[in-house]
């Protein structure tokens, strides 16, 4: 468990007034420890005991709070979602739909930067970068 991730979202909801309660505990460790992008489905399944409604409404907050971001993969059509308290960037597969995280990149100009350019106030930022993943170029090359 990343604690100091734990600490910056508890530190998140706790300024904008709202309760961890612990369904939202359950939910935003599981959110920080996975990599896997899940689905609200794949959410509701590896996190017992909890009713998709809460579920979607803490999912709500934390995105309103730029603590987890939407992805729509093309792939299932099915929405993602990913913690992002953290920056970083996606690489995702054209063929399989398999999104991996990738960090080694400078995020800290390009929403100063956006917003010099277009006056926009920039609220977040998301990249992905398309590509064949490893296990589908091996299929390509049999
Ligand atoms: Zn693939
Ligand atoms: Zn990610």
């Amino acid at each position: 468990m990343e604690n100091k991730d734990l600490t910056l979202v508890v530190n998140t909801l706790k300024e904008h007034g709202y309760k961890l309660t612990s369904p939202r505990k359950q939910i935003v460790e599981y959110m920080i420890s996975t990599h896997s992008h899940p689905t609200a489905e794949m959410i509701h399944r590896e996190v017992k005991n909890l009713p998709v409604s809460t579920i979607y409404n803490t999912l709500e907050i934390l995105i309103k709070l730029h603590l987890v971001i939407e992805i729509d993969n093309k792939n299932d059509d099915k929405t993602h979602y990913d913690y992002f308290g953290t920056p970083h960037y996606h690489v995702v597969c054209t063929n399989c739909g398999k999104i991996v995280d990738a960090e080694q990149f400078d995020f800290s100009k390009l929403p100063e930067s956006a917003e010099k350019e277009t006056g926009y106030q920039v609220t977040g930022v998301s990249i992905e970068v398309f590509g064949l993943c490893p296990d589908c170029q091996k299929l390509k090359d049999k």
